[in-house]
């Protein structure tokens, strides 16, 4: 028999934070907590496999769950000494999802769950507390409408608004229980009215129809579009957890709270949360009203006037600060923690590991690691390593001009600029079409995810740090400033008013998420400083990690900062990208359109010397680092000009009829330029090209020789060889120049791009003193794609599960692994000691970086951005190597 639920709760549980496959990650917290001995209202979770089973069977449950889940509520009715469905002493319980994956706001959730006309007066009678009693049934009717019945939340807002309209009321906490038997009559009515049928009263019929909801809400639009961007996969389920209820809305001394065990966007050790005073759970996320702090210290830095949790309630303050020191010493991470205060009383409802910006990532597992909770290898392995992007990008130019037009909370740090726009659809439009765009909202739902991701930067009216913006905004590592609570946004006029001033949609702003600012205009910005807690996480990285870490560069500027960023060489000097400036444009050109070898020569002997200083400009900056410069690599027509206009211009200066320049590019172009006359094909049929090519490095190395006193090493590298004798013959080339030049440092290796060279690989070792992986061809010629169209169609080939991921982004292990295995090893038995490297865009996926530690190259090399990531994932490879 399988077991489908798990008990939790009075001190034991039957899971436990290891099962968060099966349990989800709310669950196996749960039942965790309860095992520490945390107050834990007492619950069950039926398992995520009830969730896959489910869809596997045409959405029909297991036919033992009946049974089990039976025994999950007299589990709670055991604990609580409650009833479910009794009218004298109600249990009532919550139902929510939770899934391997944190997916906030997603998917649905149930409170207050039991309640219907008779229990509600049981509550009322236990509780001593008829208004509560009716706030409770409210909230059920509408969540419960909402999520299950779908009826819309807002026929329930229209009411309650018209009723304290008419009665002059402002806020909920001026309704009196008669007020509220009067709203849920009306919310009644209005149930039955949509749908021709009563509200639910049976407690058993409510309980199914919330567990159907959430299990249904796994395969709603917005979970699906989080996974698809988040990664994760369909097959996985969520979890259900059933659990009693407690009530934050008991009164001035019940409350309920969000908290992180650290400040979770700047990583800063101290307690950070909020909470509200007589409120439940969706009420602080909902960011309707504004929640006081926790911290005495938190009130103060922000100049809030309500009083910090710390101040109105010390005990139980006292209480969740012990819970936050045993929840970080058990978990030793930083905890996201929700909680419920019922009448003076603590009790947990939820922990898990908080996320945070990378700034704070970087800082906790720093400080962790300094503190000696954790280990440098444990401090790593906590640091998403994509995540490293939001720190190598610009800041606000601290000196720069600025005008502010709006303040709110600064709940995800980053700048940026952009257009202001207030529909998330639109920012999905305007950024397809190449704008820039800053979300503005008066508050976000799970509805704007798509605007979200499309937006540059968010920033909300309403809502708290931990409001969905903030939240959401975080996980995407957007900058976000929420609670602008001076902005007026007026969808109609589109334009939003803040202390007099109109900003009108499409005006250009830029957010600072860091400091809670938004300005009017674009301010400059700075490039990032990468001292402090990124220095010494690099640092700890390069300790661990075996791999090298290469650049794929040719300019100065990105040849600096790859370095700067901690490259260890060059892997991939693309010399056609030095062609493409005008001025050697023209003599390319020149080159190209020669007929004859004397033409060829006159033109390359004019770009010799411009070759040769960029190839000096790279020696100076990387010194003696290993330099890996390709010959040149695309076929010739890409250079031609294509319009009319550039055709007349190009002819003019070659002082060539137009005409003959047409006809010399009609005879160029290729149907398939990919498979074509590229790479190595050019130096066999004009050896002349590799020739200087290789003739301007090994000047450039003397030079530098010269200037420095130091020897630099170049690497020359033969693009798309398919067979040794191609090497051979452009090898012998190359050392024929060499030998002409005389006193120069080289080694002479091939990219393997083509699956025949992978197969070949023992012979064309020969040859070479080094491999180095073109994945991005390898790629296309394994699978047959062509890489400049594929992503057209990849998609589909995506969705129908053909593919997990796009293989020109995420390496693909079984086949194009497969070959590079192979060429490894025949590499490797032919020339035991070949250097290996990877320089397709996959050497700077964390995920194909792996795959190259474990398939034993010696270095990855990756865009100059990449670097920092790709030194991190090579050493969470290492380290998990040596922990296997
Ligand atoms: C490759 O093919 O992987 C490669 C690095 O070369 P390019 O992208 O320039 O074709
Ligand atoms: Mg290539």
């Amino acid at each position: 028999m399988t077991k489908w639920v798990y008990n939790f709760g009075g001190g034991s549980a039957e899971g436990d934070t290891s099962m968060k496959n099966l349990l989800g990650g709310k669950g196996a917290n749960l039942a965790e907590m309860a095992s520490l001995g945390l107050p834990v209202p007492p619950g069950f979770t039926m398992t995520a496999e009830v969730c896959t089973s489910y869809y596997d069977n045409g959405e029909k449950y297991p036919d033992d769950l009946d049974p089990q889940t039976e025994a999950g509520l007299a589990h709670i009715e055991k604990l609580t000494g409650k009833k479910f469905g009794d009218a004298a002493n109600p249990l009532l319980v919550s139902v929510r999802s939770g899934a391997r994956a944190s997916m906030p706001g997603m998917m649905d959730t149930v409170l207050n769950l039991g309640l219907n006309d008779t229990t509600v007066e049981g509550l009322a009678a236990l509780s001593g507390d008829r208004r509560f009693a009716l706030d409770s049934y409210r909230r059920f009717i509408t969540m419960y409408s909402d999520v299950v019945l779908g009826v819309h939340h807002h026929t329930f807002e229209d009411i309650l608004e018209r009723h304290k309209d008419d009665e002059g009321y402002v806020l909920d906490t001026e309704m009196t229980a008669g007020d509220w038997e009067a709203v849920i009559g009306r919310f009644k009515d209005a149930v039955k009215r949509e749908l021709g049928r009563d509200f639910p009263q049976d407690p058993r019929e409510q309980l199914q129809g919330a567990i159907d909801a959430v299990f249904g809400s796994w395969m709603n639009e917005r979970a699906i579009v989080y996974r698809r961007l988040n990664d994760i996969p369909a097959a996985w389920g969520t979890a259900v957890n059933v659990q009693a209820m407690v009530f934050g809305n008991m009164g001035e001394t019940s409350a309920t709270g969000v908290a992180f065990t650290r400040d979770p966007s700047t990583g800063e050790n101290t307690y950070y949360g909020e909470f509200l005073i007589n409120a439940q759970g969706e009420d602080v996320v909902a960011g309707i009203r504004t929640p006081q702090t926790l911290t005495k210290k938190a009130r103060e830095e922000m100049g809030e006037e309500a009083p910090s949790m710390e101040e109105a309630m010390p005990d139980v303050y006292g209480q969740l600060a012990a819970t936050f020191v045993k929840l970080e010493d058990h978990y030793r991470d930083m905890q996201d923690i929700e909680f419920t205060v019922e009448q003076g009383k603590l009790w947990m409802l939820q922990t898990r590991t908080g996320k945070r910006t990378a700034r704070a990532a970087l800082k906790i597992a720093v400080d962790m690691a300094e503190a000696g909770q954790i280990t440098h290898d444990e401090a790593l392995m906590r640091i998403e390593p994509l995540s490293l992007d939001q720190l190598l990008h610009p800041t606000l130019n601290p000196d720069a001009p600025r005008d502010v037009i709006a303040m709110g909370l600064p709940a995800s740090p980053g700048a940026a600029i952009g257009e202001v726009v207030f529909s998330s659809d639109e920012a999905e439009e305007l950024r397809k079409a190449g704008h820039k765009v800053i979300l503005v909202r008066t508050e976000t739902s799970p509805e704007d995810i798509h605007g979200m991701h499309a937006a540059e930067a968010i920033v909300t009216a309403r809502g708290g740090m931990t409001s969905h913006a903030a939240v959401v905004a975080r996980g995407m590592g957007k900058p976000c400033v929420s609670g602008a609570g001076n902005i007026r946004i007026d969808m109609d006029a589109q334009e939003f008013s803040v202390a007099g001033r109109i900003i009108k949609k499409g005006e250009i702003v830029t957010v600072d998420g860091a400091s809670g600012q938004v300005f009017m205009g674009a301010v400059d910005m700075v490039q990032p400083e990468l001292s402090g807690d990124f220095a010494k996480v690099m640092d700890w990285a390069d300790e661990a990690r075996t791999l090298g870490i290469r650049t794929n560069a040719e300019t100065p500027l990105d040849v600096q900062t790859a370095k700067d960023f901690g490259a260890e060489g060059i892997g991939l000097c693309r010399t056609e990208h030095m062609f493409f400036e005008a001025d050697r444009l023209a003599h390319f050109r020149e080159m190209i359109l020669a007929t004859d070898k004397k033409g060829r020569e006159d033109a390359l002997a004019k770009i010799l010397p411009v070759q040769r200083e960029d190839f000096a400009a790279i020696f100076r900056i990387m010194k003696d680092r290993p330099c890996t410069i390709r010959l040149l690599d695309p076929p010739l027509h890409e250079f031609l000009p294509h319009t009319e206009a550039d055709i007349q211009s190009v002819a003019e200066t070659l002082n060539l009829p137009a005409k003959e320049l047409m006809a010399r590019a009609r005879e160029l172009a290729e149907s398939n330029p990919m498979l074509g006359h590229r790479g190595c094909r050019l130096g066999i049929s004009y050896p002349e090209i590799y020739e200087m090519q290789a003739r301007a490095i090994f000047e450039a190395e003397i030079m530098v020789e010269k200037e420095t006193g130091r020897k630099p090493t170049a690497e020359i590298m033969i693009p798309l060889v398919s067979s040794a004798k191609e090497l051979e013959i452009l090898r012998e080339a190359i050392i024929r120049v060499a030998d002409e030049v005389g006193g120069v440092h080289y080694t002479i290796g091939t990219m393997i791009e083509l699956p025949r060279a992978a197969l070949r690989a023992g012979d064309i070792a020969e040859h070479a003193k080094f491999f180095s992986f073109g994945t991005n061809d390898l790629t296309q010629t394994t699978f047959g794609l062509s890489r400049d169209d594929a992503g057209r169609f990849l998609p589909d080939y995506v969705a129908a599960g053909i593919m997990e991921k796009d293989p020109f982004v995420t390496l693909d292990q079984d086949g194009v692994g497969d070959l590079i295995k192979i060429a490894a090893e025949r590499g490797r038995a032919t020339r035991p000691d070949i250097k290996l490297g990877i320089c397709g865009e996959h050497g700077g996926d964390p995920a194909s970086i792996t795959f190259c530690h474990n398939a034993g190259l010696d270095y990855v090399s990756c865009s100059p951005y990449r670097v920092p990531i790709a030194r991190l994932s090579a050493a969470q490879a290492a380290i998990a190597t040596k922990m296997a």
